[in-house]
């Protein structure tokens, strides 16, 4: 891929990495900002499945940071955009959709297929 793309990309995954981060540092501000001091068990119920969803949230922005790690790695290595199932090129329109896309449509068609197959 050319180096301008490539610039174009890593611009784009930085963007997303610095929302997440931020998004994630507030998550973590809300949780210790009102240090559960509920007397009523349903308002304590409430706050401990809010924090579950926190947790889950979290633990999907760490993924995604993961892939974002990832994808910028490939940049430096020149893999980024390149499948790493069958070595194709992935498509640009795919990649600016979701640039820590490791498969090509068709190698990734194939995956959720075997996916949903019991
Ligand atoms: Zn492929």
């Amino acid at each position: 891929m050319e180096a301008e793309k490539l610039e174009y990309f890593r611009g784009m995954l930085i963007e997303e990495m610095k929302s997440l981060l931020s998004e994630a540092g507030k998550t973590v501000t809300e949780m210790t900002s009102d240090s559960s001091n509920f007397p009523d068990p349903t308002d304590r119920a409430t706050q401990e499945s809010d924090r579950n969803f926190e947790l889950r949230i979290r633990d999907r922005e760490r993924k995604l940071i993961n892939k974002i790690k990832e994808a910028l790695n490939k940049i430096e290595t020149g893999e980024f955009g390149v499948c790493e199932e069958c070595g194709d090129e992935i498509s640009e329109a795919r990649l600016k959709a979701r640039p820590v896309t490791t498969l090509c449509i068709n190698c990734k068609m194939e995956a959720e297929q075997k996916e949903k197959r019991p």
